[in-house]
């Protein structure tokens, strides 16, 4: 099935600039604390650079676009959704610290597990060998499975 407004596997669009770039090589560039999680913003190589480089006025500025990108222009003039390369802290720990895959196959999680794992009241355990992971009530001490 051809799907000309997906971008390919391993690619989504800069927040900032809107180019499609792939992730491989890419890492967050700045984050942003929301209700207990962090959303991790991911620009293209060339705009990570410019952030990197740039006073805090010229930071706010380009976090200020991202924010408009990735929370006000969320669908395409067709409502196809928009894939902006953000993902967020615990998006990153359920696909074992893997960018691509934390962007690509998101949480995995309903909105109500989601919430309570942020709030404290549920946890994630994780077999380890199998790699499953499992959301339970309650907080559970990591490592002791
Ligand atoms: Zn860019």
């Amino acid at each position: 099935m051809k799907t000309p407004h997906l971008p390919e596997y391993g690619h989504r669009l800069c927040p900032h600039c809107e180019r499609d770039f792939s992730l491989y090589p890419a890492n967050p560039t700045f984050g942003e604390s929301l209700c207990g999680d962090v959303v991790l913003y991911v620009m293209c190589s060339g705009c990570h650079e410019q952030f990197q480089m740039a006073d805090d006025d010229q930071r706010k500025l380009m976090s200020d676009k991202c924010f408009v990108s990735a929370k006000l222009h969320q669908h395409d003039s067709n409502g196809n959704r928009v894939l902006w390369a953000v993902t967020t802290n615990l998006t990153l720990f359920l696909n074992g610290d893997d960018l691509v895959c934390a962007i690509e196959n998101g949480a995995g999680l309903t909105k109500q597990h989601y919430v309570s794992i942020l709030s404290g009241e549920c946890d994630i355990i994780q077999f380890s060998s199998a790699g499953i992971r499992s959301v339970v009530k309650g907080q559970v001490h990591r490592g002791g499975l």
